[in-house]
């Protein structure tokens, strides 16, 4: 079994996996990072995702619905509009600090 799947269907399915919300995909890092909550019961929350610049490790946390709510009013002053309020933040993790 070494036949190799061609490349778009491979995006097909993390597509389809990040629909479900099983994996995510981080635009920063420009991968795709298995979801942290596939096991849990609660609803999901808007991500936040912490990336270490040094060893790229990603850490996911979720923003509170406030911090969401201020981020949506500081872009709705300059006329823009939030289109995904995934986060991706540069960080330096423990290990690498
Ligand atoms: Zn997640
Ligand atoms: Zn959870
Ligand atoms: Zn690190």
């Amino acid at each position: 079994m070494d036949e190799k799947l061609p490349p778009m269907s491979m995006y097909r399915i993390l597509d389809f996996l990040e629909e479900e919300g099983l994996v995510h995909k981080l635009k920063l890092a420009n991968r795709y990072v298995a979801c942290m909550h596939i096991t849990c019961d609660h609803q999901h929350e808007v991500p936040q995702f912490l990336i270490c610049n040094e060893c790229f490790r990603v850490e996911e946390t979720a923003i509170s619905k406030a911090m969401l709510d201020s981020l949506k009013g500081n872009v709705k002053k300059v006329g823009f509009e939030l289109v995904s309020p995934q986060l991706e933040i540069n960080c330096v993790c423990g290990d690498c600090r």
